[in-house]
């Protein structure tokens, strides 16, 4: 049975995890020896595992007509990779799945499999490695496989955007050969001479033309079969190619010995051509880019590809203009892209066309066929983390991509997450140990800007800026330098807050703060649902002035506005940042000067040079701070580092004012001296003791139900199952 198969057609898909579906474990191709529990009677057949991009999860067999086993037509193939569709269930209701795996399993003959229907694409989607990367997402994530797929492979890859079926005839080469000896009416003569003359294949418009005749007599020639045709698939048009601009292209810098470092560490790896996760952890502008760029260089010149991951809010034209100073073959996958440019990019990288591709968190699945590295800026940052199913963390999956591929993965931050910062640590055994690179001082030597905290607790204004934050604005804005004002969060904090002594009113249990609900006028803990009433007066100080609710941008706006009539103010939100490219073009006038004052939300704190910003005010940390969340301390101490990065790269200087109700918190002190391992040490010493990630993992179970009574009822059997 096995010689019946052509092997060079079908591969296996190696998968190191137990087949989840009832059947008994797969048997590879190669096994010649069926198990001793099998039955007698199960004959050896070829089967599709096919899992479905909708409805029941799991992965269902299916047996594979002959038809699509012809090897002439090899666009009916069925293969790992392809969309097929398939009878499922009493009614044969028809589903689309992708194949899975392909292979001779044992089937006993009481088992009748249904049989596949359809064929959808002509040519695998995604590759096995690609294959068994998302079956492991699946399984890490508890996400049914076919919706993992889904998600990988982008819809307009799927829908082949941009490309049409064209029919091509060509004449065969036995009728070529006879041409002068065949006896035809004339129009047909004339048809198949035209082309037979043509070195390329026509399309039937281009051949009437040529011939000068309408379809009827190319038509007869095709029943005749002195005309064949096959089908390609072609690009609508051609008008769109994608350009490579032409950018002059730059030389590598010369690198600080601290570069030099780090390099090496990536180099190491590279040439020993096996996985390492080096982080480098370097302050802003100390010259990580440059770094990773000189690795893609060396990776590039192996004739392999790079991906780079960015926070979409990076993917500027600043950022993707370094990498086409330094690369000639750049694949941008940006969330603006239409299917039609999503499905070229895709079809470029996995031709090798590409060498580095840029882009957001689902760049990570990125089809190279020659991965050689794989880089993440801004590594912690929470939009690497997908918020809907699959609920990916693309730092992970780079991870176990990289480890797969056997290549390194590169992470860089200014503020590395606790997770990559403990793996680097000495705590986390050999194995699983990330390479630490330190790049600890500014390329230009420029000093960090000083950064102050002003302690909201003595303000009697009632305003949102502070009288210390005003002053220095008057002077900042005299000299003619530019202010950024920080609101985080769009402001709406929901914790509360005592303005007279800053004490929060946390949950018991969880030690995160709770949100108030003005609906009931309560306390909520987002973590543990406890609830408790909103308390009239300070549980510490009994201080009457208990504020609830936050400030917004436009609050904020309206309130610099009045202080400061003269001044050009330019808001930058969610709101005010619906269109795209309104983000660039906002910042572009900030550098330009048309404006004194930026305010906005933290998509200003990222990524962005501007010389002439004198002072930074966060307009309250403790938004940040309170947010409930296990990692708000990590964000805060994110934020005001980030921020005070931003300023004091110009002549002029800078500073930074952070306004706060906790001045004493440890994360804020340890971000105004700019000193990420001393904030890195204690916050970790209290996440484990509170068994928070890195040092336990957090499962979210929903319980969804029409009946809310049966629902909670289900969830708190659940929690006490558990328990
Ligand atoms: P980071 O990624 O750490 O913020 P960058 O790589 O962007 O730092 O470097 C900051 C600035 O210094 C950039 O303008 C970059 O071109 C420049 N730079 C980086 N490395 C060098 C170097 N070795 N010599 C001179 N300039 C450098
Ligand atoms: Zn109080
Ligand atoms: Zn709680």
């Amino acid at each position: 049975m096995k010689d019946e198969v052509g092997t060079k057609v079908y591969h296996h898909v190696e998968t190191s995890y137990p087949n989840s579906s009832h059947m008994p474990s797969q048997q590879s191709l190669f096994e010649t020896n069926p198990p001793e529990w099998e039955a007698e009677d199960a004959a050896h057949k070829l089967v599709a595992t096919v899992v479905l991009t909708s409805g029941p999860s799991g992965e269902f067999d299916y047996l594979i007509p002959d038809e699509m086993l012809d090897e002439r037509r090899p666009e009916t193939f069925v293969e790992p990779g392809r969309r097929v569709k398939a009878p499922l269930g009493r009614g044969d209701r028809s589903v689309t799945g992708y194949c899975v795996e392909v292979g001779m399993k044992p089937i006993p003959s009481t088992r009748k499999l249904k049989t596949i229907t359809a064929v959808i694409d002509k040519t695998s989607l995604i590759s096995s490695d690609m294959l068994r990367l998302t079956r492991w997402m699946a399984e890490h994530y508890f996400c049914p496989w076919g919706q993992v797929l889904e998600t990988v492979v982008p819809a307009g890859v799927r829908g082949k955007a941009g490309t049409r079926d064209v029919t091509l005839l060509s004449v065969p080469t036995r009728v070529a050969a006879s041409l002068t000896k065949l006896k035809l009416p004339p129009k047909q003569q004339q048809a198949l001479a035209a082309l037979a003359a043509s070195h390329e294949p026509m399309t039937l418009a281009q051949l009437g033309e040529q011939a000068g005749c309408t379809s009827a007599p190319i038509n007869a020639l095709r029943k005749q079969g002195y005309i064949e045709t096959s089908v390609e698939r072609l690009e609508t048009d051609q008008l769109t190619a994608i350009a490579e601009s032409s950018v002059e292209r730059q030389p590598p810098k010369e690198l600080n010995s601290d570069q030099q470092e780090a390099l090496a560490k990536i180099q190491l790896a590279l040439n020993n051509a096996q996985h390492e996760t080096v982080l480098i952890h370097g302050v802003t502008g100390s010259g990580k880019t440059e770094v990773y760029i000189q690795a893609i260089e060396q990776v590039v010149s192996f004739g392999r590809q790079a991906i780079v991951l960015v926070p979409e809010i990076s993917l500027t034209p600043q950022t993707v203009g370094r990498f086409r100073e330094r690369f000639a073959h750049l694949a941008v996958l940006h969330s603006c892209l239409s299917d039609v440019e999503r499905h070229r990019h895709w079809r470029r990288i996995a031709a090798g066309e590409v060498q580095v591709v840029i882009g957001a968190r689902s760049a990570v699945f990125a089809p190279t066929q020659h991965l050689g590295l794989v880089v993440i800026d801004e590594e912690h940052e929470n939009s690497f983390k997908q918020d809907t199913a699959p609920r990916y963390h693309a730092r992970d999956v780079a991870l176990r991509r990289t480890q797969e591929a056997g290549v390194p993965l590169v992470l860089a931050s200014a503020t590395p997450s606790l997770e990559s910062w403990v793996c680097t640590q000495s705590e986390t055994e050999p194995s699983q140990r990330f390479t630490l690179a330190s790049m600890p001082k500014r390329i230009s030597d420029l000093p960090m800007p000083d950064v102050k905290t002003i302690d909201l607790r003595q303000e009697t204004d009632r305003g949102a800026i502070s009288r210390p934050l005003r002053l220095a604005m008057e002077v900042a804005l005299r000299d003619g330098g530019q202010v950024i004002l920080l609101l985080n969060r769009r402001g709406f904090s929901m914790h509360v807050q005592c303005p007279a002594c800053g004490c929060v009113m946390n949950c018991e249990h969880c030690d995160v703060a709770m949100t108030f609900h003005r609906a009931d006028s309560t306390l909520l803990c987002h973590w543990c649902d406890a609830r408790r009433p909103a308390p009239q007066v300070c549980p510490d100080c009994s201080s009457p002035s208990i504020r609830y609710g936050g400030l917004g941008t436009q609050k904020l706006e309206a309130e610099v506005q009045a202080r400061f009539p003269k001044a050009k103010v330019l808001r930058m939100d969610a709101d005010t940042m619906r269109r795209p490219g309104s983000h660039q073009q906002a910042l572009d006038a900030f550098r330009k000067g048309e404006a004194n004052v930026l305010l906005g939300t933290q998509m200003i704190a990222k990524g962005l040079d501007f010389p002439n910003v004198t002072l930074v005010g966060v307009v309250s940390a403790d938004a940040a701070l309170h947010f409930p969340d296990f990692r708000a301390a990590e964000r805060t101490f994110q934020l005001v580092a980030q921020v005070a990065g931003r300023t004091g790269r110009g002549e002029l200087g800078g500073r930074v004012l952070v306004q706060t109700l906790s001045p004493d918190h440890p994360a804020i002190i340890a971000a105004c001296r700019h000193d990420f391992e001393s904030f890195a040490r204690e916050e970790r010493a209290e996440r484990r003791e509170l068994g928070y990630p890195p040092f336990g993992v957090m499962v979210r179970l929903v319980v969804r139900g029409p009946q809310q009574l049966a629902a909670r009822q289900t969830a708190e059997h659940l929690a006490a199952e558990l328990k």
